[in-house]
């Protein structure tokens, strides 16, 4: 029987906010009310999580990491493991950020280790995907989408992947102000869902939530929002203001 795709507002902080700051945007948000039917995420740096999980603790607003070693502890100078996200409260981690796989070079092989573990702890992976401009303009966006899918999601059964969402971030959109236009995120995202079908099962596929990531805010929320395969929204400018956010979140009261 197939479940409901909650919609996930998610916001990623990046680099960005000190304890203070991160606190009270966090209030912010928190204060701010959102629909019943709609998830919101906020995930702050790390220096930030432990102040961030006090404002959320006891809302419906999930706390999440923005990345994660994928061993427990050890040797691993400047890393965080998945048993400290957890310790503080964490639910959910960003895996596979564009900005991880081209600034620092994580491979589908360490993204998948990371996926593998958060999942191994009880986090809920949110697994990033997306092409290069120079990928879509060599007409390539299919097979990369399938390769990072693949990458990403291997090893996983049907049951341990019922737990992952997706996030699909075309890196020519992150941080630009240009996004995807409604119809380039439903295109993928069409594409993403057929590809969990064969990867998985047909009802896995229609279960997973999919999220689109690319200077989305709150002029475009809804029109995103509206495509039948987008199911919720990665943000990362946008997630910094608090007003921003708000109308994201709010997209259904915004949309025509
Ligand atoms: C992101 O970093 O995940 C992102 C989508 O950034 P922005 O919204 O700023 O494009």
């Amino acid at each position: 029987m197939s479940e409901p795709r909650v919609p996930l507002i998610a916001g990623n902080w990046k680099m960005n906010k000190t304890i203070g700051e991160a606190k009270d945007l966090a209030r912010e948000v928190v204060g701010g009310g959102r629909p019943s039917g709609v998830q919101v995420m906020l995930a702050p740096p790390f220096t930030a999580l432990s102040a961030v999980a006090e404002v959320v603790n006891n809302t419906d607003v999930v706390l999440a990491a923005q990345n994660m070693h994928w061993e427990d502890s050890g040797a691993f100078t400047g890393e965080i493991s998945p048993v400290m996200l957890t310790d503080l409260g964490a639910k959910m981690v960003i895996v596979g950020h564009s900005e991880r796989r081209h600034v620092f070079h994580e491979t589908d092989e360490a993204i998948n280790h990371k996926v593998q573990s958060a999942l191994n702890h009880g986090l809920t992976p949110i697994l990033c995907i997306g092409e290069t401009l120079e990928e879509r303009k060599a007409d390539k966006v299919f097979g990369v989408i399938a390769a990072q899918l693949e990458g990403g999601l291997s090893g996983l059964d049907a049951e341990r992947m019922a737990r992952v969402i997706i996030a699909y971030e075309p890196v020519w959109a992150i941080g630009t102000g240009v996004n995807a236009t409604p119809e380039q995120a439903q295109t993928v995202h069409q594409l993403i869902r057929e590809q969990l079908s064969e990867l998985f099962n047909k009802g896995l596929a229609m279960n997973t939530r999919i999220l689109y990531g690319g200077s989305a805010k709150a002029a475009n929320a809804a029109e995103l929002m509206a495509q039948p395969d987008v199911d919720g929204l990665l943000v990362g400018g946008a997630a910094l203001n608090a007003q921003e956010f708000l109308g994201i979140i709010n997209f259904e009261h915004r949309g025509s």
